[in-house]
């Protein structure tokens, strides 16, 4: 029984970047000084986190969305924004996290295990960061990216802490449902007839679950029923509940002569995991006293069960009288055997190891756009991502940074004629090939921006363009610009 699989969705929504400030150092009498805007700050992640104080998924089934903070935009002066705050999920130990397709993305074990579920975007970079000795009054800024937004389905496989077993009609289901906070949908039950009754029960500080063991009868170590099928998992209860029906009267059966019954069928089945179900704790659950003649009874048979060493708990799921002790019962032996079990050690994981080689990018033909181009790769799209699209000057850096990756020389022997449709993450350019060398450069190129005390644009363009030829003749290494962004980040 009471293998089950607790299973939620969850949405991951990491901080989007802060932009970069596009500022000019200003004083009183003072003739204008250099560029002083600052960075944006790091969006925060989303991370999961193993705690082995967290026993079921409950929280997410109540709270599946997690928000982590955005990171400020840069200010003049040389201010950076703040990094925004992360978000830390805490998941039980055991914790799988699959991929919206079902792939397995990470097994999580050991306290303190880590997973960035959602990457926090990167802040832009200010002026200040971006001047150059070719550029030294940039009229720009990047902009911060979105963070990254994820769906992950969790799954914890996980085993009932508290077993109930009883006969048929004892009040198993009903105990269930008064006591839980929550009934968890359940997954993958390995018996698709009988699906166990499963709850989710806090007491104080204390989170477990309690199921029912249907298939629980006498015979069932012989086979009868689905008995072996249930007793199979049983023994990774944490511990097992005598649910007895003290209102119901047969011939033959009292609660001590039910006990006996069970008992029995327990001692019969040889565990397979080798921790011997007598080892198990057991509690004795009187039910129905809310019937008189009930009550009497439980009161009759209490001292029986106590001789034997076996807590009683007399209770009615009626008028829910016991139950708070009871959970409370539970609750203590449950923490008793977690506090038992041996500890794993903490890994780290990554999510996503990068690319070795993250300049690589790929060209291919547009397949809606005839005579056009698609490029991808991280960078590029990155680089169109930070992009203001409103400023000249900042589609100029763009255009250098794809010459210097040696995009356009790629498109170009690709056989792109002036005028076709070039895309790039989300953005769709008419390509404009403007050099002789035939080193074509995206979107305008002339006037960078309209800050007068830039240089004259031809003698950065000239100067760039000489680069881009050198880089084609492998002259020089590929400038890495695109990884500036990581200067800009946490702490
Ligand atoms: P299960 O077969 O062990 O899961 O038992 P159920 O929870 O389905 O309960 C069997 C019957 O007993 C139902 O008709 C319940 O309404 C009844 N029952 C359960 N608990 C109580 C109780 O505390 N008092 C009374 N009077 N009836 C109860
Ligand atoms: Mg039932």
């Amino acid at each position: 029984m009471s293998r089950f699989v607790d299973r939620v969705v969850i949405n991951a929504a990491a901080g989007n970047g802060g932009n970069g400030c596009a500022s000019v150092h200003r004083e009183k009498f003072k003739p204008l000084g250099g560029p002083d805007g600052g960075n944006g700050g790091r969006g925060g992640d989303v991370v999961l986190v193993v705690d082995g104080n967290v026993h079921t998924l409950l929280d997410f089934h109540f709270r599946p969305n997690a928000r982590a903070g955005n990171g400020k935009f840069g200010k003049g002066s040389h201010q950076d924004g703040a990094v925004g705050e992360d978000l830390e999920l805490r998941v039980p130990d055991g914790t799988v996290v699959l991929g919206e397709d079902g792939e397995v993305i990470a097994d999580l074990v050991g306290e303190g295990t880590r997973l960035i579920a959602a990457q926090g975007g990167r802040g832009g970079l200010g002026n200040a960061s971006l001047a150059s000795r070719a550029r030294k009054a940039p009229g720009f800024a990047l902009l911060g990216e979105p963070g990254e937004t994820r769906s992950l389905v969790l799954e914890l496989k996980s085993v009932a802490d508290a077993g109930l077993v009883g006969f048929p009609s004892a009040g198993k289901s009903s105990l269930i449902a008064v006591m839980s906070a929550a009934r968890p949908k359940i997954a993958d039950y390995p018996f698709t007839t009988l699906v166990p009754n499963l709850g989710v029960v806090t007491a104080g500080e204390i989170v477990y679950t309690v199921a029912d063991v249907p298939g629980l009868i006498p015979g069932a170590s012989e086979g009868r029923g689905l008995g072996l099928d249930f007793l199979r998992h049983i023994e990774r209860c944490a511990v097992l509940v005598h649910v007895v029906d003290c209102a119901t009267f047969e011939p033959g059966r009292d609660p001590v002569s039910d006990v006996d019954a069970l008992e029995l069928e327990l001692a019969r089945y040889t565990p397979s995991l080798g921790t011997k179900l007598e080892d198990r704790p057991r509690i004795v659950v009187l039910n129905k006293i809310d019937v008189p003649d009930a009550r009497e009874l439980a009161e009759m048979v209490t001292a029986e069960f106590e001789s034997r060493g076996l807590k009683v708990f007399p209770v009615s799921t009626a008028t829910r009288e016991g139950l708070r002790e009871l959970s409370y019962a539970l609750a203590a032996e449950v923490e008793a055997y977690r506090a038992a079990q041996p500890k794993q050690e903490a890994t780290r994981i990554v999510l996503r190891p990068r690319a070795v080689d993250e300049q690589d990018f790929t060209v291919v033909e547009d397949p809606e756009r005839p005579g056009g181009f698609i490029v991808r790769g991280e960078r590029p799209e990155r680089w169109v991502r930070q992009t203001n699209f409103d400023n000249n000057e900042a589609i100029g850096y763009l255009a250098d940074r794809l010459n210097r990756l040696g995009v356009e020389v790629t498109i170009a022997r690709m056989g792109a004629v002036p005028g076709c449709p070039v895309t790039i993450g989300d953005m769709t350019f008419d390509w404009e090939p403007s050099t002789p060398a035939g080193v074509a450069a995206m979107g305008p190129t002339s006037g960078r921006g309209t800050d007068t005390r830039l240089e004259p644009n031809d003698r950065i363009g000239a100067s760039e363009r000489k680069h881009a030829k050198r880089v084609r003749r492998g002259l020089v290494e590929v400038e890495d610009f695109g990884d500036e962004e990581t200067t800009n980040d946490k702490g």
